[in-house]
């Protein structure tokens, strides 16, 4: 550490030598890619951008589901010496324009059934000089096109350590979505980082639900597998009866997955219909994932408890794992323990900022080989999250125990003060979920009549079946909290927003009348 190569090498550099393996099944039609293919398709795709006129540094944004081309485009792209700027395939045009504006990106590459969207983001945006798509459609050049250049591979002299590979814009859970700068060297060395924790390998079936546009689902579904000779079988969004057909027929072995996806694991009834006695492990991330909600998860399939990870976009993105050959000792709970060459400190909250000891929760700071370059473009947002010693301030509350295991508490800005005390909303959505009669929760703060914060739920009832009413939720939790903690204010509702990348959208539920 640190790893010194572009991304694509990093990632392919061992393609070859994995040969007619399938990498890439697509979990709809089983449209297979065998490594060969991969290999062979990025290097003549990455030629054929070249000769389409994308120059080193170029910004060219990646505007597409999860599809087994996705890989393709996004090595070629980065061998051709691009920034690959990943856009959600659900953005509006106005969010997909700000995004290509932001990015200044010149290079355009979607699906055809999102070309309206496409198109109409490069229009308001300006700057695009071609819109690619990944399929076919009449009026673009599709990359099946590109595939049949005859133009020299590209000579591109990649600067591990200083050019961007990846622009992904973070999930903007807590404000608008900023362009996070990483470099090839940052990502390639996280990746090293993460895999000796969790080892994929040539006979690892892993199912990518989560989106490749996100950054966890990028690592843990994309560069990680395909480094290591796995198979990849493609979904292109979350559906839990597909979800769950696709891993019985595939044989899936492992699933890097967020909370609501282990929520339904442990109590839909779908489950049931299914053999999926092949999984070996799970993993999630993105998320708080109660420690309870865990276990009926493990225990209904019959797994070694979920290991989870940490991390966010900043850090490439990974900083804590349970290593899989650790997840029985590992205590209930924990996100994991650092990765190598990396450093943490967690610092009190209330304003000294001295250092904590063990079982002490404060603020988690990193300081690592994959802290990001910066935000692109805001050098004072940038100078507010890393300090001058290098310490980016992940805005996480957690602790650790002596072990050096880490927990996550919640986020410093989604701590409820209520009189004074904190309140964590992570817990209570926690607590919340372990009511047989609710099938999902989020918890904010509001305000009373007064004006004090006070801990607001919103909470979805089982369909079906006899939900508890108010007062019997604000019992439940009332019961099983210190008085402090008590949930204040009930909104029932039939969905609680979350982005993509599973996190629940706090922002919406507070602008909800
Ligand atoms: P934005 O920064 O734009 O508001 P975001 O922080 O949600 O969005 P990401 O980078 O996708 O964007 O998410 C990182 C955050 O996800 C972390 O700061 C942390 O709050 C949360 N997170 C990640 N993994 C875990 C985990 N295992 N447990 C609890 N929280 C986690
Ligand atoms: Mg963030």
């Amino acid at each position: 550490l640190p790893v010194e190569l572009p991304i694509h090498e990093a990632v392919l550099g061992h393609a070859a030598a994995f040969g007619d393996r399938p990498a890439l099944i697509d979990g709809t039609d089983g449209t297979t890619l065998t490594y060969e293919q991969v290999d062979r398709f990025h290097r003549r795709l990455a030629a054929a951008l070249a000769g389409t006129g994308v120059r080193k540094g170029d910004v060219l944004a990646l505007h597409s589901p999860n599809t087994i081309a996705f890989p393709t485009a996004f090595y070629a792209a980065t061998r051709a010496g691009a920034t690959v700027t990943t856009a959600h395939p659900l953005a509006t045009a106005e969010e997909l324009a700000r995004q290509l504006r932001d990015s200044a990106a010149r290079w355009l590459v979607t699906v055809s059934p999102l070309l309206p969207t496409a198109r109409r983001a490069a229009e308001l945006a300006g700057g695009v000089r071609e819109i690619l798509v990944c399929d076919s459609a009449p009026g673009h050049r599709s990359l099946t096109d590109l595939l049949a250049t005859t133009d020299p591979e590209p000579r591109v002299a990649i600067d591990p350590a200083e050019d961007i590979a990846v622009l992904p814009y973070s999930s903007g859970t807590t404000g608008t979505p900023k362009g996070v700068m990483l470099t090839h060297r940052q990502i390639a060395t996280n990746l090293a980082q993460l895999e000796s924790a969790v080892p994929a390998g040539p006979g690892d079936r892993i199912l990518a639900v989560l989106p490749f546009f996100h950054i966890y689902g990028l690592t843990a579904l994309m560069n990680g597998p395909l480094r290591k000779g796995a198979t990849v079988v493609v979904l292109p969004r979350f559906e839990l009866e597909t979800f769950l057909a696709a891993i019985d027929k595939h044989r899936i072995t492992g699933l890097y997955v967020a909370p609501p996806i282990v929520l339904a694991l442990a109590k839909h009834p779908a489950v049931g219909r299914y053999d999926l006695s092949c999984l070996e492990y799970v993993v999630s991330a993105a998320a708080p994932l109660d420690a309870r909600l865990a276990r009926a998860c493990s225990k209904r399939l019959g797994l070694p408890p979920i290991g989870q990870a940490y991390g966010m976009t900043e850090l490439s993105p990974g900083t804590h794992v349970v290593p899989l050959d650790r997840l029985r000792e590992a205590p209930a709970g924990t996100v994991g323990r650092l990765v190598a060459g990396t450093e943490m400190r967690i610092v009190a909250l209330d304003g000294t900022g001295r250092d904590l000891g063990p079982g002490e929760s404060g603020e988690i700071l990193i300081r690592g080989p994959q802290v990001m370059k910066g935000y692109l473009g805001r050098p004072d947002a940038t100078a507010a999250l890393i300090d001058p010693d290098g310490w980016l301030h992940t805005g996480d509350v957690g602790y650790a125990d002596a072990d050096g295991w880490l927990f996550v508490v919640d986020r410093v800005k989604e701590l409820i003060k209520y009189k004074g005390y904190q309140v964590a909303p992570a817990e209570l959505e926690a607590l919340l979920l372990t009511h047989p009669g609710i099938a999902d929760a989020a918890v904010i703060g509001a305000r009373d009549e007064d004006g004090n914060e006070i801990p607001h739920a919103f909470v979805v009832r089982h369909p079906g079946a006899d939900g508890p009413a108010e007062d019997e939720v604000l019992a439940f939790v009332a019961e099983r909290v210190a008085p402090y903690k008590r949930v204040r204010r009930i909104t029932f509702t039939d969905t609680v927003p979350r982005a993509a990348s599973g996190k629940i959208l706090r922002r919406q539920l507070r602008e909800r009348p």
